[in-house]
């Protein structure tokens, strides 16, 4: 008889090896729902416009008692692939948690008896594939998709570009034109990449333009390719908290949740106050992105400031990438916000410790040093810098990031080369060969957060009976490290409720007074400090008293049994009973 683990280990797909697509990522979460219909429930959140599920795990057994939960998502960018393994990384590990015996446990990134014990009291919401749609273009078409492959805008009149397959080879690449007036020439260290064209350089210059045809097409003007030019929506531009329309933020959609996506991830988001913490995977960079988004640090709440910071501690030591503030290094223009993206709405509106995580440091890989601001990598490549990615594209990734031009003829711009690059693998994405190390850094760093979760216990502290009338006195503690308000930044949320206590007392029993049937208890802290917070000073570290404790006292006539539920939406409810 196989063990549990052996089992799990035999449903693997591949993930962490290649990239699926939407039929093998399908395979895969039904293998572990039907395997372990104890501990995995497979959802469908949403339908796609093209009619693919939205495919979404809970791991945990009882998967409908409210209690802590983390979530993770990936590949709501359609070419960022990685983010999908990681996340089923993040599912399988969280089923390994449960399955693994106390003695075979112990091998899970690691992570102590008692965190992995915690750890088995916390939900784990898993969305691998926020765009299948997406995810299954760029995989079998090569072609660029920012989210999902669709445009619903009515303004058609003018010329615009759509991405499709020229040479017949079944990709949609790019395509250059030789053209006096071109802005790129094609690097003389690296074969078939273009650069961008300086004065010093000698022709050929090149037009270069998306693989496709022009719709409303002149016969002379050829229309600028835009950011999302047939693909108008970026997911995480969708997102309500702060969304602003078009033309103020590109790719906003027609308005918040206007898509099957983001409309299944904000409903489910709302129907569940306790995700506590939320990882939104994208691909590109090798950095974690915290908030906030919009201001600098100086107005982030300064316990909240210090929960981050040892999270972005952990992380860096675990995955290598740092954490940095979406505002202080994050915006390509200072004074100018990104709007309506997930992890701010996760942040701001679901009160949860949300980030992002770009999965892949090519940057790094080919030596690039860290420039002050983060975004800078982005923007700040050299032609030395350029060449080292050929290089290493050749050397780490079996030169398939630069490609062939290969002749075509197009239909409206006659002779044409088709191909240069192909930046699904190695570029976008890490290489397959690194997906196994990129998933296993990323689990270790995310199960260490949720391992914060905020955990109610209730015991009994003091009993005493006098004539018919028995006096029971509970204590309600947080052993968690999190405070059940989770962030300071959340207290005002309507859904960061404070815990109460409903007490029905049965049989023979009746509670003296009426109103010991709802007993509000407020928040308990946890005892975590963060990371240099104030209150950590080593020289002068004191608790904060005790309050991660609350003691309410019940008085009840006769004989019976006192039936408590004690907690709150958002870190979830324990029972307890008091024989009278
Ligand atoms: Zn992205």
């Amino acid at each position: 008889m196989p063990s549990p683990l052996d089992r799990l280990a035999a449903l693997d797909r591949g993930f962490r090896t290649r990239y699926l697509d939407h039929e093998a990522l399908t395979a895969q979460v039904r293998a572990w729902s039907e395997a372990f219909p104890d501990l995995c429930r497979l959802r469908s959140l949403g339908e796609t416009l093209e009619g693919r599920p939205l495919w979404h795990l809970t791991i945990g057994p009882d998967p409908d008692r409210i209690r802590p939960a983390v979530w993770v998502d990936g590949n709501m960018h359609a070419s960022e692939l990685a983010g999908s393994s990681v996340a089923l990384g993040l599912a399988e590990d969280a089923l390994r948690l449960h399955l693994a015996g106390d003695d075979d446990g112990a091998a899970l990134h690691h992570l102590g008896p008692h965190l992995r014990d915690r750890l088995r009291q916390v939900l784990v919401y898993v969305m691998p594939r926020m765009s299948p749609d997406g995810a299954e273009c760029v995989l079998k078409t090569g072609r660029y998709v920012r989210s999902a492959p669709r445009d619903r805008r009515a303004n058609r009149q003018h010329a615009r570009w759509v991405t499709g397959d020229i040479d017949g080879d079944g990709l949609a690449l790019l395509m250059r034109v030789e053209d006096p007036a071109g802005e790129f020439v094609e690097s003389a260290d690296v074969p078939n990449m273009l650069l961008p064209r300086r004065l010093e350089d000698p022709p050929p210059y090149y037009r270069l333009y998306p693989e496709g045809t022009i719709e409303n097409f002149d016969g002379h003007q050829v229309p600028e390719p835009n950011f999302l030019s047939d693909n108008q929506t970026d997911l995480n531009r969708n997102f309500p908290y702060s969304w602003h329309h078009e033309p103020e933020q590109t790719g906003a959609g027609a308005f918040p949740g206007s898509e099957p996506e983001s409309r299944a991830v904000i409903e489910f988001a709302h129907a569940h106050p306790e995700i506590f913490a939320w990882l939104n995977c994208h691909t590109f960079g090798g950095v974690f992105i915290r908030p906030l988004g919009e201001q600098p640090d100086t107005k982030m709440h300064e316990e909240d400031l210090a929960v981050f910071r040892e999270i972005a501690a952990w992380s860096e030591e675990l995955t290598g990438y740092p954490m940095v503030s979406g505002f202080e290094e994050f915006l390509y223009e200072p004074d100018r916000p990104l709007y309506g993206d997930l992890s701010e709405f996760a942040f701001h509106q679901r009160g949860a410790i949300a980030y992002v995580v770009e999965l892949w440091d090519l940057f790094r890989q080919i030596g690039m040093k860290r420039p002050k601001r983060f975004v800078d990598y982005y923007t700040h490549m050299t032609r030395a810098d350029l060449v080292n990615l050929g290089k290493w594209d050749r050397e780490h990734n079996r030169g398939r990031g630069f490609i062939p031009w290969r002749p075509a003829r197009h239909p409206q711009l006659g002779d044409v080369e088709v191909g240069g690059v192909d930046p699904r693998f190695g570029l976008w994405n890490p290489p397959e060969d690194r997906l196994a190390e990129v998933c296993a850094g990323q689990s270790a760093a995310f199960l260490r957060v949720a391992a914060m979760a905020p955990a109610l216990s209730v015991s009994r502290v003091a009993r005493e009976v006098r004539g018919d009338v028995t006096r029971v006195a509970l204590a309600v503690d947080n052993t968690g490290y999190l405070p059940t308000y989770i962030l300071q930044a959340a207290r005002k949320l309507e859904h960061n409720e404070p815990l109460s206590i409903d007490a029905r007392a049965l049989g023979g029993a009746e509670l003296l007074d009426p109103a010991a049937a709802r007993l509000a208890v407020g928040h308990l802290d946890g005892w975590g400090r963060g990371l240099y917070g104030s209150a950590t000073l080593i020289l002068h570290g004191q608790s904060r008293g005790n309050k991660s404790r609350a003691v309410v006292t019940y008085h009840v006539r006769g004989h019976g049994v006192l039936e408590l539920r004690i907690g709150s939406c958002r870190v979830g409810w324990i029972d307890h009973r008091e024989e009278v």
